[in-house]
């Protein structure tokens, strides 16, 4: 594993119940609150969750890479980055520590009968990615596009005989989703392709713009998520 890229699991008789149908899924993961030890599951106000003492509690959204439900466990991947909760959790946690899932959220189906895929994003991006591209048909060709801040964030992506994989470095000081929003300008989109991209907000929304307005490719053939966004704690879809 990388260092940038956190493999942790997770285990509880709980887990027995998630199970997870596609692709890119998503859960939900509570931490204790910062500088405490002690997990406080918060309840549900009928608009947040909220602890007892009126906190916000430390939820993040995760993509569950792997679930095994004969041995109760759950494995997530967590891009280390400066100065995130969760982040910070990942690089500090050890065996024991507790934790709470909840989920999963929708995942990605797969549309059998298109011609081809393109996928795209950041770090956060590579467990799902990773997925769709262990669940996509041999026969089918699929190009991969990862922007990644560290170049140790790079890991081994699935076989596929039909791949065709680029990494890019992204410059110190240019803002996330540069590199893969230049990515998607150049790319040579066949007709009927499917696109799946995630990663920080603001890029994310410029890619939307370019695949639907420069483009003219259709809504219903791409999935464009936004996974954090830049200054904000939590996701950027705020989903
Ligand atoms: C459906 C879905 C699936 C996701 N899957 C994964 C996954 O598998 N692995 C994963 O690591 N993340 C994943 N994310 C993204 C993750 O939820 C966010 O990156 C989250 O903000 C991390 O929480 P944190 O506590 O570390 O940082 P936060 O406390 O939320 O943010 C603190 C600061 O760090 C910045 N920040 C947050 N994330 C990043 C980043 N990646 N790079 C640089 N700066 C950042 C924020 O803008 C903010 O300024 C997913 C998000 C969604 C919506």
């Amino acid at each position: 594993m990388s260092p940038r890229l956190v493999r942790l699991t997770f285990g509880g008789p709980d887990l027995e119940s998630l199970t997870v149908e596609h692709p890119a899924a998503s859960v939900r993961l509570l931490l204790p609150y910062p500088g405490t030890q002690e997990l406080i599951v918060p309840s549900w106000n009928g608009n947040e969750f909220l602890l007892p003492d009126g906190r916000r509690p430390t939820i993040r959204t995760f993509t569950p890479r792997r679930v095994n439900p004969e041995t109760f466990e759950l494995e997530l991947d967590i891009v280390i980055h400066g100065g995130g909760v969760a982040s910070e959790w990942a690089q500090t946690a050890e065996p024991g520590d507790p934790a709470a899932i909840s989920g999963p959220g929708r995942g990605y189906a797969i549309d059998r009968d298109a011609p081809a895929f393109f996928l795209g994003g950041d770090e956060t991006a590579i467990p799902a990615i990773s997925q769709i591209l262990k669940a996509l048909s041999a026969d089918r060709p699929v190009q991969v596009h990862i922007e990644v801040a560290h170049p140790d964030a790079r890991i081994a992506l699935p076989d596929h005989p039909r791949l065709t994989a680029e990494w890019y470095d992204l410059p110190p000081h240019a803002s996330s989703g540069d590199t893969l929003f230049a990515a998607v300008r150049a790319a040579d989109l066949e007709p009927g392709v499917r696109v799946w991209v995630a990663g920080e907000a603001a890029a994310v929304q410029r890619i939307r713009r370019h695949l639907f307005e420069d483009r003219g490719l259709p809504r219903s053939r791409a999935s464009v998520r936004g996974y954090w966004k830049h200054g904000r704690r939590g996701n950027g879809d705020d989903a």
